[in-house]
């Protein structure tokens, strides 16, 4: 019998020697390491009576344990539950009661507060705090450092990951064994990673970005990662010299460019840098490949589907766009309403179909009905269109389509005239309530460094390129837009800001 995930991730490093974790002060942490950690806290986890198929709810700050207790769960054949280390604890009670985890593992500072949460809904609590001292390891560290792999199907739920609540109230998206190991193996191949591979590694362990998408392509792989707590600029110039390689939201890419310390010489032994979780700026891209002559790969993805679309490793990465659908996965472009398959170069909702589409939503059978279709493809909430040489774009989110005087809009299109003006860094475009149209377009605008953006200008673009129904009726300037956790556009709050403007 087998465990699949665990046997093709982590099992085949079980005896090796060769380094897995480059920590921030210096320390390297072995494959057998590791994987001697994650035993014991499987042990100790076991120990206390949970059984395959338990929930493990973790809210806890990134640290190499923190990596090693998803090793344990997966080992252990228990899902793993990772949780944003922003959410306070009365959200952490909703996402603890909502998926009825049997352990929750949280940081010393929120003991305190979560246990009579705990109490109440049966679940036992553990602490596992960022210097890797909690009741967990002290139980842990008594144990054996190896574990009877317990045996797991393909169609098991490996993890439940809660998706960024963007758009509303995050879900928790079932991802079973398959649909994790399915994507690192493709992605490895895809895009060239080996056991030579140092991924420079800065993202949070909550989100399938870091968690998924990073890890388990370096492991995967064979490969070993600089790990570090966070996106810390000073950290990542001094480390970037060790890796061959980065994963990281556009965030990272512009700061690293608004920093003179980046430099082509401080880039030039990089193998692949990649960016996800929002759109990259096609400016970015650009900015960046003139200072170091890489060109950013830019993929696509979800926390129910791992990875869609990637630019390709050889040929043409094509800025503005998310490139084509992996290998064994299949990607269509639908009428939001009829659901039909539109003609190529329309914009639709963006549906697709593979092993690494997730079960459902934990707990909601409606929705799961509502998007994820008998046929298996999931209707992503994504809007976009393929062009004519295959290249995915992505529109927007439907729920940031705007709908005025009968009329959609697609806020993207505006949002790239906007974006092309001089004195404009970036911008948001909404809908917000109006009395005669419904609803009605307003542009925010971020300035670039010390100018002013001048607004006749920016709207006569919009004029000179745009037909008036998509014209915004006011353009306003904030310092920054509201991003999460992920560098998500937070637009929901753009919209609650706004609301009263026109009506
Ligand atoms: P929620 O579903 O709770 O509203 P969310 O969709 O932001 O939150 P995630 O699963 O973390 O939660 O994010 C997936 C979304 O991120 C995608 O549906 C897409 O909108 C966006 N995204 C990911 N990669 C890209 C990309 N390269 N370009 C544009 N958008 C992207
Ligand atoms: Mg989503």
């Amino acid at each position: 019998m087998t465990n699949p995930l665990y046997d093709r991730l982590f099992g085949i490093h079980a005896s090796s020697t060769t380094p897995f974790l480059y920590l921030q002060d210096g320390k390297t942490l072995t494959h057998m390491d590791f994987l001697a950690v994650a035993a014991q806290m499987a042990n100790a986890m076991v120990q206390t009576g949970l059984m395959p198929g338990d929930r493990v709810a973790v809210q806890i700050q990134k640290s190499p344990e923190a990596l090693a207790l998803y090793a344990a769960c997966v080992q252990a054949g228990l899902v793993f539950l990772p949780l944003n280390t922003a959410y306070t604890v009365d959200e952490l009670s909703y996402f603890i009661q909502n998926s009825g985890a049997s352990l929750v593992v949280c940081d010393e500072r929120s003991e305190e507060e979560l246990l009579p949460v705990t109490r109440s809904l049966g679940a036992k609590l553990q602490t596992l705090n960022a210097d890797g001292s909690g009741t967990l390891m002290d139980q842990a560290h008594g144990m054996p450092n190896a574990f009877v792999t317990v045996d797991r199907k393909d169609d098991d739920l490996a993890a439940f990951l809660y998706t960024s609540g963007t758009t509303g109230r995050s879900k928790g998206a079932m991802l079973t064994q398959a649909n994790l190991l399915s994507n690192a193996e493709t992605l490895v191949d895809y895009w060239r990673f080996t056991d030579k591979d140092v991924l420079l590694h800065a993202l949070p362990i909550f989100h399938t970005h870091g968690l998924f998408v990073a890890t388990n392509v370096t492991l995967a792989a064979g490969g070993s990662m600089v790990f570090l707590p966070k996106f810390d600029l000073d950290v990542i110039l001094e480390k970037m010299p060790l890796a061959t390689s980065m994963m990281g939201v556009p965030t990272f890419y512009t700061r690293l460019l608004g920093d003179n310390r980046f430099t082509h010489d401080l880039a030039s032994h990089m193998r692949l840098f990649i960016s996800g979780s929002a759109p990259l700026l096609a400016e970015t891209h650009t900015q960046f490949e003139n200072l170091t002559g890489h060109r950013i790969l830019e993929r696509y993805g979800m926390t129910e589907t791992n990875m869609n679309t990637s630019n390709p490793y050889d040929g043409g990465r094509r800025a503005g766009t998310v490139g084509f659908p992996l290998p064994g996965v299949e990607l269509k472009i639908t009428d939001p309403e009829s659901g039909d398959l539109l003609p190529a170069g329309e914009v639709g909702q963006i549906e697709v179909r593979g092993p690494n589409v997730f079960k459902g939503y934990w707990q909601m059978p409606e929705k799961t009905a509502a998007e994820l279709r008998e046929d298996g493809f999931f209707i992503t909430g994504d809007l976009g269109k393929i062009d004519e040489d295959g290249y995915v774009h992505i529109v927007g989110r439907n729920k940031d389509l705007i709908i005025s005087g009968g009329y959609n809009i697609y806020p993207k299109e505006i949002e790239l005239v906007l974006d092309e003006q001089d004195d404009v860094l970036e911008s948001a475009v909404v809908g917000v309530p109006h009395p005669d149209f419904g609803e009605t377009v307003l542009g925010i605008l971020v300035a670039e460094n010390g100018q002013t953006p001048d607004l006749d200008k920016a709207m006569n673009a919009v004029r000179d390129s745009l037909a008036r129904f998509k014209h915004p009726q006011k353009l306003v300037v904030l310092d920054e837009l509201p991003r999460n956790t992920m560098g998500k556009v937070q637009k929901n709050i753009l919209r609650e800001r706004y609301q009263g403007m026109f009506s």
